[in-house]
């Protein structure tokens, strides 16, 4: 160790006493899950990123696999996803017994390339395998070329999912992301690292009301107690519910929902923030041998992540010695990510190594540094120095 400070870690939550304050009061209240603060998220959130509406979930995986099924997913069908994301945006498509496959990403932005996904469709439209639903994933919390992918999916009949789990508070082309313009559905993640948190949890947003109400079932068994929604029954039995579909338990509880709240009265000034290190950051590696994320002029990030790319043709030092050097100085510096198909589970479906070459490079290239919004400026700096004397 060179020297014995604080860990810092890649990204973590801030926690005011205004949000320990909202769930302490819904612990002394009359519901603990199922009651009023859960769709006063919902329609705060949805509101926020001009959506029709919020259906709250407990993560941004399980938002993911209610998505795909709302979107009638199912065994013949395709879903493909970015090669560089979390399993998540895969996995969601083998849970509804699709098959899936990966779209390599535009090496400036690390998102789903528009040019790749169509020359990927005109080849799958010869061979019909056209894929029933395409998960751009806004990666680092920079969006998508959404208008191109959605021209895409007029073209050649798909529909979209964006996994915007790294993009509350993000803006496209001055708009915020969630406000589904250019998709049928938007998921967002609420795990700790990410820009709000309530701990576990994730909402599906939509302008599609049918799709919502759909949602809204799948998350609570495939039950619905909506008059409207239900079959004829005898008049004599009593029908207060009914199970419609084969849903799941994917509740979001209150005491996640409050905090989800609370913590979104602060969105804007958590990304702001993340702006200021990132702006930092971009200013003080530019007299080093590595490159700083590239941000697209229609793109408004919210940071999630920040990936400096070490290329030992450049500085002389390996992605992997780099990554060494920092985890032993104590910055607990990351990889997002390992490309999807290069994982075992998916090896074993025939996926080779190489199978995305833009993915590969990013993968043995880049390693996410620390970006948090209550990063101080002592902890911007030495995670600056030790960069700094990793790459010299
Ligand atoms: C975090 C993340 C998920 C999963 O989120 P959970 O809320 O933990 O289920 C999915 N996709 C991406 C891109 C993520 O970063």
């Amino acid at each position: 160790m060179k020297n014995s400070h604080e860990i810092i870690p890649y990204g973590r939550q801030s926690i005011s006493e205004a949000d320990i304050q909202s769930v302490v009061d819904v612990l002394r209240s009359d519901f603990l899950t199922q009651g009023p603060v859960v769709p006063a998220f919902e329609q705060a959130l949805a509101a926020y990123c001009h959506a029709q509406h919020g259906v709250a979930v407990s993560s941004a995986t399980s938002a993911l696999h209610i998505a795909c099924l709302a979107l009638g997913l199912g065994s013949s069908d395709w879903l493909w996803t970015s090669a560089i994301t979390f399993v998540a945006s895969a996995n969601c498509g083998l849970y509804c017994g699709a098959q899936v496959d990966f779209v390599d990403i535009d090496p400036r932005t690390f998102n789903m390339c528009p040019m790749a996904l169509e020359a990927k469709l005109r080849e799958a439209q010869q061979l019909g395998k056209l894929p029933k639903v395409v998960v751009p994933v806004h990666m680092c919390g920079q969006p998508c070329d959404m208008a191109a992918i959605h021209a895409l999916s007029v073209q050649y009949g798909f529909k979209i999912i964006e996994d915007a789990s790294h993009a509350i508070g993000a803006r496209y082309k001055n708009e915020p992301v969630g406000n589904c313009q250019y998709s049928n559905i938007t998921v967002f993640s609420f795990h700790p690292v990410k820009i709000i948190t309530t701990a576990e949890g994730g909402m599906a947003v939509t302008n599609d009301a049918a799709l919502a109400n759909k949602l809204v079932q799948l998350r609570s068994h495939g039950i619905s107690s909506t008059p409207s929604d239900m079959q004829a029954r005898p008049a004599d039995e009593i029908w207060n519910y009914q199970q419609l579909s084969l849903g799941f338990n994917y509740r979001m509880t209150e005491l996640q929902a409050a905090l989800g709240l609370s913590q979104l009265k602060k969105l804007d000034e958590f990304v702001q923030t993340r702006h200021v290190v990132a702006t930092h950051y971009d200013e003080a590696f530019k007299e080093l041998p590595v490159k700083t994320p590239w941000q697209h002029p229609d793109a408004y990030s919210s940071y999630h992540l920040y990936p400096i790319q070490v290329e030992s043709s450049i500085c002389g030092k390996s992605q992997k010695e780099v990554y060494q050097v920092l985890t032993h100085a104590g910055i607990r510096v990351n990889l997002h990510y390992i490309p999807v198909y290069r994982q075992p589970y998916f090896e074993r479906m025939g996926f080779k190594p190489g199978y995305c070459p833009h993915a590969e490079h990013y993968f043995k290239s880049s390693i996410s540094i620390p970006v948090y919004a209550s990063m101080s400026d002592e902890q911007q700096g030495r995670v600056v120095e030790e960069i700094r004397s990793a790459l010299l």
